[in-house]
């Protein structure tokens, strides 16, 4: 009897880790909501995502993992473990793009012989539209961001915006918003370079059965409702989806860092929300002189700091002032390699999150109920930023004297937006305030009854209506 059988979803995530431990965090969600899951990825990927696919006590896993066999010819062209899509340029974009084509043919006959009642894949996979078609089965479309950010990226596309993005010189206002919201030029993500994608995705997104979004709806109503409003698009808020495991990062930090119990010990030391966390993502983008800016200006502020320093693979070593560590021991500790934010974030001597507004970054400051300065360096950052600041209310923005872009932010910038941030008036109060709401919001949205629990329950029971209206069963 069908209808009995759990509700089988194959997961195609996008090779990146920004989207692919999101969306793996998703596949948990389904598997806790009873269906039976199974993420589909290529042998490159294998060690990023296995890793994060959980046992149960009896040792078989809550989600199931295939490898996608693909032809060799094209296996250089996909990005591997640690690298990022946003990275890289437009014609690497193009052999990006002809290398995940070639991934359709194999997850056709894949799908084919496994027979699954719904695709999920990632937005970047438009072409999977076609083939979950082709099979009579639903595709639920995956982006990244929250629906503030779809909502802003809708009204540039819609109203021409993109067309003249190069042309323009000066801010300009988002149109069709509740908020009034506006960017400069510099501001807007380079995937709109990407038009002949972007067309393609939006397509796909049509002909899709609805788009899954790493967001909850309380933080952004406004907007959550906007984007339902699109005459096409379904939107599930399901999200924070980290939320779907709340051990995983303990364990997770346990692992991939052996002194968490050290750097834990430290804010252990330091009083209730006396520290400012700064850290800019799985990203290296500032340059030696911002390093020594940021270096002086957090030592500047008087402030109690704990520094995460990227370091390793194709990162330049970070270019610290002589002496700095020394000086600073006791008041400032950096952290060098990877850091289990979500673990440090948490601690109650965190007072404030020094942000590059990665969504990822974003909704964990929110859900550990951290006040943000908001540090922008690319891709859609600058519109998250313009979400923590002016529509949440929970963020200042890290002032530049420079026009954006090019410029780096001062030491003496970097002090004076510490000292807002962790400081003791009036509007850093209710940041505090805010930010704590935020996060009471963001856990009770997940759990049993919350608003994306919710999202996520209508979406299996619609999942599994449509199965059952299919002639024939499966395929
Ligand atoms: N992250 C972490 N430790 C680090 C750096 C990053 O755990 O030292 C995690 C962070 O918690 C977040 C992700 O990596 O989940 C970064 O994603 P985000 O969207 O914030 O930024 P991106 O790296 O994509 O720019």
């Amino acid at each position: 009897d069908d209808a009995s059988q759990p509700l089988r979803v194959f997961f195609f995530p996008l090779m990146s880790p920004g989207h692919m431990i999101p969306m793996i965090d998703i596949a948990k969600l389904f598997a806790r909501h009873g269906a039976a899951v199974t993420v589909v990825t290529t042998p490159g990927n294998e060690p990023l995502v296995r890793p994060a696919i959980d046992r149960r006590h009896d040792g078989t896993p809550v989600v199931d993992l295939l490898l996608l066999p693909f032809p060799d010819s094209v296996a250089h062209l996909v990005p591997s473990t640690g690298e990022h899509l946003g990275a890289i340029t437009t014609a690497e974009h193009a052999d990006f793009m002809n290398a995940v084509f070639a991934l359709a043919g194999p997850l056709d006959d894949l799908l084919r012989q496994h027979r699954p009642d719904c695709l999920v894949s990632d937005a970047m996979f438009p072409w999977t539209s076609a083939t979950a078609a082709q099979l009579g089965i639903p595709r639920l479309v995956f982006y990244g961001p929250g629906a503030f950010l779809l909502c802003v990226h809708r009204s540039i596309e819609f109203r021409g915006h993109h067309a003249a993005v190069s042309s323009r010189s000066e801010r300009f206002a988002i149109e069709g918003l509740p908020h009034r919201i506006h960017l400069e030029p510099s501001e807007i993500s380079p995937i709109f370079k990407f038009t002949e994608m972007v067309l393609q995705q939006r397509k796909a997104e049509e002909s899709s059965f609805g788009v899954l979004v790493n967001s909850f709806y309380e933080l952004e109503p406004d907007y959550a409702d906007l984007f339902r409003k699109e005459p096409v698009t379904k939107a599930y808020y399901v999200g924070p989806v980290a939320l779907c495991d709340q051990e995983k990062e303990a364990q997770r930090g346990s692992r991939s860092s052996p002194h968490l119990g050290r750097w834990l010990s430290w804010l252990d030391s330091k009083p209730a929300g006396a520290v400012v966390y700064v850290c800019f993502g799985s990203l290296c983008e500032l340059s030696n002189d911002q390093f020594k800016d940021l270096a002086l200006g957090l030592e500047a502020s008087g402030h109690l700091f704990l520094w995460v320093v990227r370091e390793g693979a194709g990162c330049p070593p970070a270019w610290l002032p002589d002496g700095y560590e020394r000086r600073v021991e006791g008041r400032g500790l950096v952290i060098r390699g990877w850091a289990p934010q979500v673990a440090l974030l948490g601690h109650p001597a965190v007072g404030g999150f020094v942000t590059h507004c990665g969504w990822n970054s974003t909704l964990e400051g929110l859900t550990a109920g951290k006040p943000m300065a908001a540090w922008p360096l690319n891709y859609d950052q600058f519109v998250n930023e313009k979400l923590l600041t002016e529509v949440a209310g929970v963020g200042v923005r890290v002032r530049r004297s420079e026009a954006v872009g090019a410029a780096r932010v001062r030491a003496e910038e970097v002090t004076a937006a510490v000292r807002e941030l962790m400081g003791g008036g009036e509007a850093a109060a209710e940041r505090r305030r805010r930010a704590r709401e935020y996060a009471a919001m963001a856990k009770a949205a997940m759990k049993e009854g919350g608003s994306s629990y919710q999202d996520m329950t209508c979406l299996m029971e619609e999942l599994m209506a449509c199965r059952e209206r299919k002639p024939g069963g499966a395929l």
